[in-house]
C-alpha cells in the first residue's frame, strides 16, 4: 500500500487568542506536523497554492505594488508536492479579522475553489471548523458540504503538545521568510463570560508547564528563529492564575536565551499590578504591548455583555503600565505599553456608548498617559456565543455612526498619541523593509503590533535598517533610513492584476 504523504496547507489563522497570519507563524501547523510525524509531512502556504493556480507558478519580481497574495511562498516545488500528496490538511480560520500588511488569509470560498480539483483526501482543521470571516460585521462562513472528507478538531491536550511541538518545530526550516513564532502558554479564560467570545466554548482553563514552553522555544531558536510572542493565551498575566513565582519561572529562562524579541499579547486589565508589570518589563524585550480587551467603556454594555473589566479598572491598568513600562529600549520603542481593543455592535450599544468610549480614551490622552494603539473592530458573531442570540441588531442600528466615531478617534486621539509614543526624530532600530506601494517602502519591526513605517523611495525588501521618524499619519509613521540605501528604479517593476 502506498505510504500516506500529508501536506499541511496553511491558510492562516487569527482568533482571540492566537495569531498565525504572516509574519506570524501559528501553533496549528507545528503541532499538526508533530502529530503526523513520522509520516512524510510537507508544509505549504495558501500563497504557494495561489501562485500555482492563479499565476502560472511564476512569481513576478519587483512589482510596483507588492502582491501580498503571493508574498509568503515557501519556494518549494509545489506542483510536485501536490502530485504526491495523499492527504491535504487545510488549516484555516479568521475569527478576529484584522488588516494585514503582507499577507491575505484564505477565506473558505477561496480555499474551496483552489483545492476542489486536487485528487487527494481533504481534511479541514483550525478555528475555521467553527466558522471563519475575513471582514468584521459579516456573518461567519461555515463549512460547505461535500468538499472535505474529514474535519479535525486540532485540539490537543498539553501532554500531547509537549511531544508534538518539538517534533513539528522543523517546519520552520521550510519557510524562507523570517517569522515571529506564536507560542502557547495556556488556554481557556479564567473569566470566560464575554458575550461574543468563542474561547470559553472551545477550551477549559489549563496551562502549559514552563519547562515545555522553554524547551520548545529553545529548539525553535536553535533552528534560527529569533522572534517570539507568548501570544496564544487569553491573558499572559493570568498564567497559572497570576502567581508571580510561576510567571518568573516562565519568563526568566526565556530571557536567558537572548531572543531578539520576546513579547506577550492579551492581558485582562484586572490582572495588572505593579509586581507582574515589573516582571514583564524585566524579562521581555522592548516594544511589548499588553492588548487589553476592554471592548467597551460604556458601563451598560459592560454589564449586558458581561465584559471582563469596568472603565475604572482599565484606566488603573493603563496607569500602572505607563508608570513601569514607558522607558525606551535599544530598539527605540518603550518597553511595555497598553493597547486597547474596542468592539462595535455589542448588545445594548447606543449612541452614548460611542461617546463613553471617546470620553475615556480622551481622558487617557489628556492625563498624559501612553497607549500604543486602539483597535476598533466590528463584532463578528459565532454560533454558541451569547451574541448569537442577539445577532447584528445593534450593529445594524448603529452602523451609520461608526465611520465618524472611528474618524474622531483616529484624528483626535490616535494621531496625537502616536506623536507622544514615537516622537519626531526618534530612531527605530531593527526595522525590516516589507512591501512596496509605488515609490513608498513599508517597513516595521518584528514584534507584537509593530508600528508601520512608510518611507519615500523603493528600497530592497527584507533589509534590516535603522529609521529616523519624520512624520505621523493616523495609525502609522513616516521615516527615512539612517544610512543611505540603494533604491530600485520604478521602471523595473510590473503591475500585477
Ligand atoms: S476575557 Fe472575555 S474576550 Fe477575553 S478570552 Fe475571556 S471571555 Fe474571551
Amino acid at each position: 500500500m502506498k505510504k500516506p504523504v500529508y501536506t499541511i496547507l496553511d491558510c492562516y489563522t487569527d482568533e482571540p487568542a492566537g495569531l498565525g497570519v504572516p509574519p506570524y507563524l501559528g501553533t496549528y501547523p507545528r503541532y499538526l506536523a508533530g502529530k503526523l510525524h513520522p509520516e512524510q509531512v510537507n508544509y505549504i502556504t495558501i500563497d504557494d497554492l495561489r501562485l500555482v493556480k492563479n499565476y502560472h507558478n511564476r512569481k513576478p519580481q519587483n512589482e510596483i505594488v507588492t502582491n501580498i497574495k503571493i508574498y509568503n511562498t515557501t519556494n518549494q516545488d509545489i506542483p510536485d508536492i501536490l502530485a504526491n500528496t495523499t492527504h491535504l490538511v487545510v488549516i484555516l480560520g479568521i475569527q478576529t479579522p484584522g488588516k494585514y500588511l503582507s499577507a491575505v488569509p484564505g477565506s473558505m470560498k477561496e480555499v474551496v475553489s483552489l483545492i476542489t480539483d486536487l485528487h487527494c483526501k481533504k481534511i479541514l482543521t483550525g478555528p475555521g471548523i467553527f466558522g471563519t470571516q475575513l471582514i468584521g460585521g459579516r456573518k461567519a462562513e461555515s463549512v460547505p458540504d461535500g468538499i472535505f472528507d474529514e474535519i479535525w478538531n486540532a485540539h490537543f491536550n498539553f501532554k500531547e503538545i509537549k511531544d508534538y511541538a518539538l517534533k513539528g518545530a522543523y517546519i520552520v526550516k521550510t519557510i524562507p521568510q523570517k517569522r515571529i513564532i506564536e507560542i502557547e502558554t495556556g488556554r481557556g479564560c479564567t473569566f470566560g463570560k464575554c458575550s461574543f467570545c468563542t474561547e470559553p466554548i472551545k477550551n477549559k482553563v489549563e496551562f502549559r508547564d514552563q519547562e515545555d514552553v522553554v524547551e520548545e522555544v529553545k529548539l525553535l531558536h536553535s533552528y534560527g528563529c529569533e522572534f517570539f510572542r507568548l501570544g496564544k493565551a487569553t491573558c499572559s498575566l493570568s498564567y497559572k492564575h497570576g502567581d508571580v513565582k510561576e510567571l518568573e519561572k516562565l519568563f526568566k529562562p526565556l530571557s536567558e536565551l537572548n531572543l531578539k524579541v520576546l513579547h506577550i499579547d492579551n492581558v485582562n486589565p484586572v490582572y495588572v499590578n505593579e509586581e507582574r508589570t515589573k516582571l514583564i518589563v524585566k524579562y521581555c524585550t522592548e516594544g511589548n504591548i499588553a492588548a487589553f480587551g476592554v471592548e467597551s467603556f460604556d458601563k451598560n454594555v459592560v454589564k449586558e455583555n458581561t465584559l471582563n473589566c469596568t472603565p475604572e479598572n482599565a484606566y488603573r491598568a493603563i496607569k500602572i503600565l505607563n508608570e513601569f513600562g514607558s522607558q525606551r529600549g535599544p530598539s527605540g520603542m518603550p518597553y511595555f505599553l497598553p493597547g486597547i481593543n474596542i468592539i462595535l455592535g455589542l448588545k445594548g450599544e447606543t449612541k452614548e456608548t460611542l461617546q463613553e468610549n471617546y470620553k475615556w480614551l480622551k481622558k487617557i490622552y489628556d492625563d498624559g498617559l501612553m497607549m500604543r494603539r486602539i483597535n476598533i473592530r466590528q463584532v463578528t458573531i459565532f454560533e454558541g456565543t451569547k451574541m448569537n442570540e442577539v445577532g447584528y441588531k445593534y450593529f445594524k442600528k448603529n452602523k451609520r455612526l461608526y465611520f465618524s466615531f472611528r474618524k474622531k478617534i483616529r484624528e483626535e486621539i490616535d494621531l496625537p498619541m502616536l506623536q507622544r509614543v514615537i516622537p519626531l526624530g526618534t530612531v527605530l532600530n531593527d526595522v525590516y523593509t516589507e512591501t512596496h506601494q509605488g515609490n513608498v517602502t513599508f517597513a516595521r519591526q518584528y514584534g507584537t503590533y509593530p508600528i508601520i513605517i512608510g518611507m519615500k523611495g523603493r528600497f530592497p525588501l527584507g533589509e534590516k535598517i535603522s529609521v529616523k521618524v519624520t512624520g505621523h499619519m493616523l495609525r502609522s509613521i513616516t521615516g527615512e533610513p539612517i544610512a543611505p540605501l540603494q533604491t530600485i528604479p520604478m521602471h523595473e517593476g510590473k503591475r500585477i492584476k
